[in-house]
C-alpha cells in the first residue's frame, strides 16, 4: 500500500521548478509514473507529494526545425513509436521506442521519465546517442542544454541539478545517405543489451559510421574509437574486427557478472550485434537472419 500522497499539477515550468525547491526531498517529479509508482511501493524512495509535470505545455510539444526533431518530455513511448514524422526521420529510434516493455509501460511512460531516471537497462537512450542527440533542461530562471552524452552521468545518475527539469530532447537527423538500426537482446521485458548502429557505405566500403551501446554498462556509451577502426573498412569486414575489440568494450563499457550473463557473454553478443546491426544499417541481410 502507498502511503497518501499529495498532487500538485503546474502547468508551468516556473510553477514546477519553483516547487521542487519549496517542497524538497518531500516532493518527487511525477509524470507517467511507471517507475516512481515502483519505487515508492517498495520503499525506495519517500516522497509526500507529487510534481505532475504533464499539464506543462512545454513539455507536450513535438516540433520539427530545421531537420532536427524537438520532443517534449512528456511524449509517451507510444506516441514516439507510433508517430509519422520520428518514424520518418528517426525510424530506429521509432522502431526501439516500439520494443520498450509492453503496450502498457508504451501507454504511461515518457521519454523524458526514461532518460532523467537513466536506468542502464534502457533502449532509447542508445540509439539518441547515434543521432547525436542533446536534451534541453530549466528551472524557474533559464533553460541550458547539453549533449545526451553528457547528460547520462552513471547509472541513474544525470546532470539534472536541484530544481531542473527535463523539457525537451533534439533529435537530429542523420546526415545525408547515414542509415541506422538498433537491434536489442532480452530475456525479460527490461533489455540485456541495446546495440545502435548508422553506417554510410560507398562501394561495399563503411564510409562513416557511429555505434552506440547500452544496458550491459552502467550508462549507455557512444563508441568513438570503434568507430574510427571500421572507417575505411569493407562491411564484410567489420564483424570480424567488432569480435576482436573486447578488451576495449570491457574498458569503456564496464560490464559485470550477474543474473543476465557473465562478462565474456555479454562482451561476445556485443561483438556479435555490433556487425548485425552496422550490416542491417547498411541495408545487407546476415545469412543468419
Ligand atoms: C515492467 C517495466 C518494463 C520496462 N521495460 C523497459 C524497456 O524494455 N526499455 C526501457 O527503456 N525502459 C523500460 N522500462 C522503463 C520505462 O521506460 C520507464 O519506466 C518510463 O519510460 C519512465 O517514464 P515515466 O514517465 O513513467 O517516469 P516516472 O516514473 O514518472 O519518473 C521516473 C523518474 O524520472 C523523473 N522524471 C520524470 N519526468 C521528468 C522530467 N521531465 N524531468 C526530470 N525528471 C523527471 C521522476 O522524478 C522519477 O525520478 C520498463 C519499466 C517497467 C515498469
Amino acid at each position: 500500500m502507498l502511503n497518501p500522497l499529495k498532487l500538485f499539477q503546474p502547468t508551468s515550468v516556473q510553477e514546477a521548478s519553483q516547487a521542487l525547491v519549496e517542497f524538497g526531498a518531500k516532493a518527487n517529479l511525477y509524470a507517467g509514473g511507471a517507475e516512481l509508482l515502483l519505487l515508492l511501493r517498495n520503499g525506495l524512495i519517500d516522497a509526500e507529494i507529487l510534481i505532475d509535470v504533464k499539464k506543462i505545455e512545454r513539455l507536450r510539444r513535438l516540433d520539427s526545425l530545421d531537420g532536427t526533431l524537438h520532443v517534449g518530455a512528456c511524449l509517451t513511448h507510444h506516441e514516439l513509436a507510433t508517430n509519422a514524422p520520428i518514424r520518418e526521420r528517426a525510424p530506429s529510434f521509432a522502431y526501439a521506442e516500439s520494443q520498450l516493455a509492453n503496450i502498457r509501460v508504451r501507454n504511461q511512460g515518457t521519454l523524458g521519465g526514461n532518460l532523467a531516471f537513466n536506468d542502464p537497462h534502457s533502449d532509447p537512450g542508445t540509439i539518441l546517442l547515434v543521432h547525436n542527440a542533446s536534451v534541453t533542461i530549466g528551472n524557474a530562471k533559464g533553460e541550458r542544454r547539453l549533449a545526451l552524452g553528457d547528460f547520462f552521468l552513471d547509472m541513474y545518475a544525470t546532470a539534472l541539478e536541484a530544481g531542473e527539469l527535463l523539457l525537451e530532447v533534439e533529435i537530429p537527423s542523420l546526415p545525408a545517405g547515414m542509415t541506422s538500426a538498433y537491434k536489442r537482446l532480452h530475456r525479460y521485458q527490461r533489455p540485456t543489451l541495446g546495440v545502435a548502429a548508422a553506417a554510410r557505405i560507398a562501394g561495399g566500403i563503411v564510409a562513416d559510421a557511429r555505434l552506440a551501446v547500452g544496458c550491459i554498462g552502467p550508462k549507455a556509451q557512444r563508441l568513438t574509437e570503434l568507430e574510427g577502426k571500421v572507417k575505411g573498412v569493407p562491411l564484410t569486414d567489420t564483424t570480424r574486427i567488432f569480435a576482436e575489440q573486447k578488451k576495449y568494450l570491457r574498458d569503456v563499457l564496464h560490464p559485470v557478472d550477474d543474473l543476465l550473463g557473465s562478462v565474456e557473454y555479454k562482451l561476445y553478443m556485443t561483438g556479435m550485434m555490433l556487425g548485425d546491426a552496422l550490416a542491417e544499417a547498411a541495408g545487407e541481410r546476415r545469412p543468419e537472419d
